[in-house]
C-alpha cells in the first residue's frame, strides 16, 4: 500500500512537472486536442499493414480447416502457443483444459483484458472453398476462428508498442463458448484476479464492416434449459380409464408454461420460454408411459431468469399432479450453471464509444437493441466490469452473409484488421486512463489535460 501511494505520487509529480514544463513532450498518445490518444487510429493503420493481415489471415484459415469443439482445442491451443512463442509473449498453460493467458506490458498493475472463444460447432460445412473444414461434421459457423487470429493480432500490436502500454494486457484465450461455460472455468481458475476490465466482441454477418454496435447494461439475454419426464401409466389407447394420460397432461403442462411470460412477467422485461422437444408415443393405439418435454428459457436480468425457473419446476409439477401424474425436472445447470445476462458496464461503453469512435469515426458507432441470444463472456461480467460488443463483417456490395451457426457461415477476413487494432487500443488506452486517474486524484489533474 504504502509503495503504491509513493509511485501514485511519482506519477503526479511527473504530470505536473509536465504541464509546467510545456518544452517537455508529452506522450504522442496523450497529445490529442479531446484528451482521448491517438492510440485507435495508428493501431489500425498498424493493423491494416498487408504483412499483420496476411499473418492473421492465414492464422484464421489453418483454425477453420481444423476446428474443435469445446474442451477438445488441442491443436488451436497449441497453434496460439505457438504463435505466442514467436512474438515473444509469456503465457500460462494449461488453463481449463486448453486454455491459454498471455501477457504484454510491464508485468505490473494495472491489468486489463481482452477475451477470444476457441470452440467450434457440431455442424457440417457447406461452403465449398480451399480452407474448408477437414473434420467432418465440425465446423467454425460462429466465428471463434478470427475471433482467436484477432487476438492475437492484438498481442502482435501490443508486442510492437510495448514501451507505450502502462500496465498489462491479459490475453484471455478460453474453450468451450458453445454451452461448454468456459469463461466460468477460466473465470474459477483466477484468470480476471486483478484485473480491472475485460473486453471481448463478436463478429456480425448483418453489420456493415468498419462498424460496430453495442449498448450499456444489458446486451444478451441469461439462459436456461430444461428437460421434464412427465411420467402415467401406458395402456390401450381404446381403454382409457385404465391408463393415467402423460400426453394429454404434457400438453396442459405446455399451456400452462406459456401463461408465465404472458400472464406473470413483467410486459417490459422482455422474456421467452419456448418447449422445443415434445418426445413421446411410437403407436396409433397405446397410451406411452411417458412423456419428455423441453425447451428453453430466457431473460435481461438474473433476478427474471431465477423466478422462471423456479416457476418452470412448479407448473411441470404442479399441472402434471392435476392430470395424475408426476414430473421430474431437470435443469441441467450442473456443472456449467445456466448463462447470465451479458451487461455492460456503463463507463467501458463510454470508453468503447470514444475509441471505436476515435478510430471508425462515430457514425461507425451504433446503439444497438438487446437480443434474446446469449454468451458466456456474461460470466466474466459477474466478476468484473466488461464490455461485449459486435463488429460488422458485411460487405455492402456484397452478397448477403449467412447466419452464424449455419453450415454456409463465411467469414468476411477484411474484419480482422478492426477486430486486431479495436481489442488493442480498448485495452492500451484503458491502461493508459487509468494511469490519469491515478494522477488526477492525487494532482487534481483532468482527462483532459
Ligand atoms: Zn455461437
Ligand atoms: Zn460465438
Amino acid at each position: 500500500m504504502k509503495t503504491s501511494m509513493g509511485f501514485t505520487k511519482l506519477v503526479s509529480f511527473v504530470l505536473v512537472f509536465h504541464l509546467l514544463n510545456p518544452t517537455v513532450v508529452l506522450p504522442s498518445s496523450l497529445s490529442s486536442s479531446n484528451g482521448l490518444p491517438e492510440i485507435p487510429k495508428r493501431f489500425l493503420d498498424f493493423a491494416k499493414r498487408k504483412e499483420l493481415v496476411d499473418w492473421m489471415v492465414g492464422i484464421r484459415r489453418k483454425i477453420h480447416e481444423n476446428p474443435e469443439l469445446g474442451y477438445e482445442e488441442f491443436e488451436t491451443s497449441k497453434l496460439i502457443r505457438s504463435e505466442l512463442d514467436t512474438l515473444g509473449i509469456p503465457y500460462n498453460y494449461p488453463v481449463s483444459v486448453t486454455g491459454v493467458v498471455g501477457f504484454v506490458g510491464t508485468g505490473k498493475p494495472p491489468f486489463v483484458a481482452i477475451r477470444a472463444d476457441m470452440d467450434a460447432l457440431p455442424i457440417q460445412e457447406e461452403v465449398n472453398w480451399e480452407h474448408k473444414s477437414k473434420n467432418p461434421g465440425k465446423m467454425h459457423a460462429c466465428g471463434h476462428d478470427a475471433h482467436v487470429s484477432m487476438v492475437l493480432g492484438a498481442a502482435k500490436i501490443l508486442k510492437e508498442h510495448v514501451e507505450e502500454l502502462k500496465g498489462t494486457v491479459v490475453l484471455v484465450f478460453q474453450p468451450a463458448e458453445e454451452g461448454g461455460g468456459g469463461a466460468k472455468k477460466m473465470l474459477d481458475a483466477g484468470v480476471l484476479d486483478g484485473v480491472d476490465a475485460i473486453f471481448g466482441l463478436h463478429v456480425s454477418h448483418e453489420k456493415l464492416i468498419g462498424t460496430v454496435a453495442s449498448k450499456p447494461g444489458p446486451l444478451l439475454a441469461g439462459s436456461g434449459i430444461f428437460n421434464a419426464v412427465i411420467s402415467g401409466r401406458g395402456g390401450h389407447a381404446a381403454l382409457p380409464q385404465h391408463s393415467i394420460d402423460p400426453i394429454l397432461a404434457a400438453s396442459n403442462v405446455i399451456v400452462s408454461l406459456q401463461h408465465l411470460v404472458s400472464r406473470e412477467a413483467d410486459p417490459l422485461d422482455s422474456q421467452v420460454v419456448t418447449i422445443a422437444k415434445f418426445q413421446g408415443g411410437s403407436a396409433f393405439n397405446v397410451i406411452p408411459d411417458s412423456v419428455t418435454i423441453g425447451g428453453t428459457f430466457r431473460a435481461f436480468s438474473k433476478a427474471s431468469l431465477i423466478q422462471l425457473k423456479r416457476r418452470i419446476e412448479e407448473v411441470i409439477q404442479g399441472q402434471a399432479a392435476v392430470q395424475r401424474c408426476n414430473a421430474t425436472v431437470d435443469f441441467h445447470d450442473k456443472p456449467v450453471p445456466n448463462f447470465p445476462p451479458t451487461v455492460n458496464d456503463k463507463d467501458l461503453h463510454e470508453h468503447f464509444r470514444s475509441v471505436a469512435g476515435v478510430m471508425l469515426g462515430n457514425d461507425k458507432v451504433r446503439d444497438m437493441k438487446p437480443l434474446m441470444g446469449s454468451e458466456d463472456f456474461a460470466f466474466y461480467q459477474e466478476a468484473i466490469p466488461g464490455y461485449f460488443f459486435f463488429l460488422g463483417m458485411q460487405d455492402e456490395s456484397s452478397p448477403k452473409l449467412s447466419s452464424v451457426h449455419t453450415p454456409n457461415f463465411i467469414v468476411n477476413e477484411d474484419v480482422l484488421p478492426y477486430g486486431a487494432a479495436l481489442h488493442a487500443s480498448l485495452a492500451a488506452t484503458h491502461l493508459l486512463k487509468a494511469e490519469l486517474k491515478l494522477g488526477s486524484t492525487e494532482g487534481n489533474l483532468h482527462d483532459e489535460l
